[in-house]
């Protein structure tokens, strides 16, 4: 199931999303905590919850969950550790982006004045669904609602110069997400691409994580608790490179669909 973040009009949802029509979950705004905990993905609601009914064009797309943090996974990919020279870590190494960082689909990123090289980091998204704290490797997909597509920006010349990562990650509009949350799939082998401006960038499968989803969710739980609506960000494999103003940046992730930014100053 495809599942997103709507507006129409003053109203926000989260709906199902099917051949160009959307339905909402409920007759009123639920968060995602709710959705789980009313077992409103059920399939066999499906049936019920036909009406009303939107179509797309009819809305605009919301980044798909409200996180209260994003947890970021560095270098989880070989073949990135390796572009940048780095040994292969032994435990993920984690980072935070705030929540202002979210943007969603068709937004624009920002170029802060601070830097003059800011790349793109295409990588699949977990979005949590139900609070969770030392979960188990083989619990974890019950806390997981789904995935979804970000692209985990990043100052690089800031990066190299600080001590740690805070500032070159932490930027307004350095964290898009989106289209949807595709649930009911299977993480562990799912071609990522990176397209700027059409061409080929990026190209992975996420059978190359050096920790996976499990791996991770397990590991990040038994440091912060985590709550429904909050974003793990995988890694990103080799191929990053800088992007410009006016530049289109799309991830595209089997099953889950594609991201589109364009980038701004
Ligand atoms: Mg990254």
């Amino acid at each position: 199931m495809l599942i997103g973040r709507f507006l129409y009009k003053d109203f926000i949802f989260i709906g199902r999303v099917y051949d160009g029509v959307v339905y909402p979950l409920s007759e009123h705004d639920l968060n995602i905590s709710q959705l789980c905990d009313e077992n409103m993905l059920k399939s066999d609601r499906k049936n019920k919850i036909d009406k009303p009914c939107y179509m797309l064009d009819e809305l605009k797309v919301l980044p798909p969950c409200v996180p209260s943090k994003i947890v970021c996974v560095g270098l989880n990919y070989k073949d990135h550790a390796e572009e940048f020279g780095l040994p292969i870590p032994k435990e993920p190494i984690l980072f935070l982006k705030p929540p202002t960082t979210v943007i969603g689909h068709g937004e624009s990123i920002i170029l802060p004045k601070q830097s003059s090289h800011v790349e793109y980091e295409g990588e699949l998204a977990v979005v949590i669904g139900k609070k969770a704290k030392n979960v188990s490797q083989s619990d974890a997909f019950k806390v997981v609602l789904g995935y979804t597509c970000a692209n985990d920006v990043t100052a690089r010349d800031l990066q190299k110069k600080d001590q740690q990562w805070t500032r070159s990650k932490s930027f307004d509009t350095f964290c898009p997400i989106g289209l949807y949350i595709a649930t009911d799939i299977n993480p562990a082998n799912l071609n990522l691409r990176v397209y700027l401006n059409g061409e080929l960038k990026q190209f992975t499968n996420t059978n190359k994580l050096i920790f996976d989803v499990p791996a991770l969710v397990s590991y990040i739980s038994s440091i912060m608790t985590l709550m429904p609506g909050d974003i793990i960000l995988t890694g990103t494999s080799s191929g990053v490179g800088k992007v410009e103003k006016g530049d289109k940046i799309e991830v595209v992730v089997d099953k889950i669909g594609t991201l589109e930014n364009f980038v701004n100053a």
